[in-house]
């Protein structure tokens, strides 16, 4: 086999982690604070660091590590054709995001991680998770569907006819930003009142009623009515997000992650349901909402899933080596 190790970076607005993986699975997975001062290169340069430590960590030769995976939030922006990170939660130039100690307007993430790496594969988290999704969890064998995560903020990764949806510069799966509502007051971090992520993500609901996404659902899930209001009106609301998707791209299964997910899916199921099959049953009828079948192993995955050949993903689908693997150190 050409590729001895592989490697995954996942960027996240608070955490970066990298990853090591070999034929028979991943190896080791270390995470550090995502930069968020210094050169513009910073957080780039800090990727390539934390998976240089990961590969001696796990004996392996940094220089053996040609083909990475990278999974990132979003959005991006692209220049030349190279990808460039644009997110307000890490860019301080023109964010409305409070303290963040920067100017940075467009992370030169593409061109730098180039220097290193030949062979190189960038998506947002959503679309990496889809991958994931598509080779070892619930949508394998699904060629028009979509992952969705309903976490802090909601994030999708889009498939139709089997080729993974893009867009013009890598943001398709924005669908989180979608506006259901003219008239709603919820605001999302992105600048929209009565988008998707305003009206039910963990952080907007939590922003909005003056206690933690956890709270809200848990005293829910025990009966209260004003926190069951609240939860049923979210869940409505991601039912109608995923019928307008499967209106508008013929879809036939969602797989559903996420912490809010994770946790509260199986109560919450049934009104997504009801919400997304009630509408226009030419399009909708049989159409499939699960619960993510990596679970919280999803985001191990996602940036591995970008660059694994078929042969290590057979390997892999065979054996879960991930459930084995310790993947949380650093
Ligand atoms: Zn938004």
């Amino acid at each position: 086999m050409d590729r001895l190790t592989i490697g995954a970076i996942d960027i996240g607005g608070t955490k970066l982690a990298a990853t090591v993986a070999r034929a028979d699975g991943p190896v080791l997975r270390m995470s550090a604070p995502t930069p968020k001062s210094g050169s513009i290169r910073a957080l780039p340069e800090r990727a390539i660091a934390l998976l240089d430590e990961t590969c001696k960590r796990s004996g392996v030769d940094p220089a053996e590590i040609r083909t990475v995976g990278v999974s990132s939030c979003g959005p991006f922006s692209t220049d030349d054709g190279l990808i460039g990170l644009v997110s307000p939660n890490i860019c301080g130039a023109g964010s409305d995001v409070a303290d963040l100690p920067n100017d940075w307007d467009v992370i030169p993430l593409e061109s730098v991680l180039r220097e290193r790496f030949d062979n190189l594969v960038i998506e947002n988290d959503g679309v990496a998770a889809l991958a994931a999704e598509r080779s070892f969890g619930a949508l394998q064998g699904e060629n028009n569907c979509a992952y969705v995560t309903w976490s802090t903020g909601i994030g999708f990764g889009l498939c139709v006819d089997g080729r993974i949806l893009r867009g013009k510069n890598g943001n398709a799966g924005h669908a989180g930003h979608m506006l259901l509502s003219e008239t709603s007051d919820a605001l999302c971090g992105c600048g929209n009142r009565g988008d998707l992520e305003a009206l039910v993500s963990g952080r907007n609901l939590g922003n909005r009623y003056g206690q933690s996404a956890a709270a809200i659902f848990d005293t829910a899930r025990k009966g209260d009515p004003h926190a069951l209001a609240v939860t049923t009106e979210a869940a409505r609301w991601f039912g109608r997000a995923l019928y307008n998707l499967t209106a508008t791209l013929d879809l036939a299964a969602f797989a559903v992650g996420g912490s809010v997910w994770l946790n509260h899916g199986e109560w919450l199921l049934p009104i997504v349901q009801e919400e997304l099959l009630s509408h226009l049953p030419a399009l909708t009828k049989g159409v499939r909402v699960c619960t993510a079948g990596l679970g919280t192993h999803v985001g191990d995955l996602a940036a591995l899933s970008l660059v694994l050949s078929s042969e290590w993903a057979t390997a892999w689908r065979s054996s879960a080596p991930w459930h084995k693997t310790a993947l949380a150190a650093g």
